[in-house]
Formats: structure tokens, sequence, C-alpha cells
């Protein structure tokens, strides 16, 4: 059976426990941008954080795209949150190519090229890339200066949350 046929299965056979932050309208305190890698599916509850708190935006190798600061806008223009969490990991997929290596391969794979994507941000350096989204955010026009943006890396085998938050953002914050 397909993990979808049986989350149907389920979700048929399974009796609803509702609760109140489901059916009001959503409070988070926090937006934390990470990895879609599933090995961080329980990051929430790795540092206490509850899910009614937590606007979670995951893409592949925590990119601040356009489509972040899409998801952004109605995290801190309509929900209120001031906090930004991007939280980067160990091991990620995203080292192991380079831009053109990719494409490269999806060539190979389909047999086409293709206009878009046009950027897959793949990095070799986490701390960098990390660094490099808070900035990247920091300088948004409509991000408020007074939303915290702070750039973390999960160790995986340590499970150590090392903050890499550039100097840079803080200066441009009390600029
Ligand atoms: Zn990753």
């Amino acid at each position: 059976m397909s993990l979808i046929d049986r989350a149907i299965a389920v979700n048929r056979k399974r009796p609803w426990q509702s609760a109140a932050w489901l059916t009001s309208k959503p409070s988070p305190k926090i937006a934390i941008l990470t990895c879609m890698d599933p090995r961080l599916n329980e990051l929430l509850q790795w540092l206490d954080i509850k899910p009614a708190d937590a606007d979670v935006i995951r893409n592949v190798g925590t990119a601040a795209t356009e489509d972040v600061v899409r998801s952004l806008m109605f995290s801190i223009h309509v929900l209120g949150v001031r906090e930004i969490m991007i939280v980067g990991h160990s091991g990620c997929g995203m080292e192991l190519f380079s831009e053109e290596d990719f494409e490269k391969h999806l060539h190979k794979e389909t047999g086409v090229c293709a206009v878009a994507p046009d950027k897959f941000h793949c990095y070799s350096d986490v701390n960098g890339q990390t660094q490099k989204q808070v900035l990247k955010l920091r300088s948004h026009p409509w991000i408020p200066s007074n939303v915290v943006i702070r750039g973390f890396v999960f160790d995986l085998s340590t499970g150590e949350l090392k903050e890499v938050t550039p100097e840079e953002a803080n200066n441009q914050l009390a600029a």
C-alpha cells in the first residue's frame, strides 16, 4: 500500500482530536526557515517550541528565496511574528552538487534543458550559506528592522545548535 493510500485509510478510521488552537486564528511567535530534509522533521520538539508558536517554512537547502519572503510577509505583517530563525544543518544534500553539476544531472535524467528554476542554491559551506540567508532577509525592505533574524547550524550527529548570525546583520539592525 502506498503511503498516500495508507494515510487516507488512517484518516477515515482514526477519531479526530480537535483542540482550541486548531480552530482559532493562528498566532505564531516565530518563523523558522529550515531544510525539507526529513531528518529535521522533529526540529520543533528538539527545540521545545510548540507547534502553535511556529510558522515553519521549508525548502531544500534552507534558501531564503522569493517564495520564502512571500510566506514571511504573512508571518510578519498578518500574524505578528517578530523573530525569524534560520536553521541550516550538517550533511545537507545541497553540498553534494554544484549548480552546474546539478543542471547536468537533470539534463542527463530528463534529456532536456529547462529555463527554470534558474538557481538551485547549492553550496559548499553551511555556515557561510546560512549567514548569507540571514543577510538576504535582513536587507529586505518589507522585513521591519525590529524583526529579529538569527542564523543557526544544527549538527545532526551531536545535536549542537550553533549560532552563526553574522555581525553585519546586527550592525544593520543597530543602524
Ligand atoms: Zn538539507
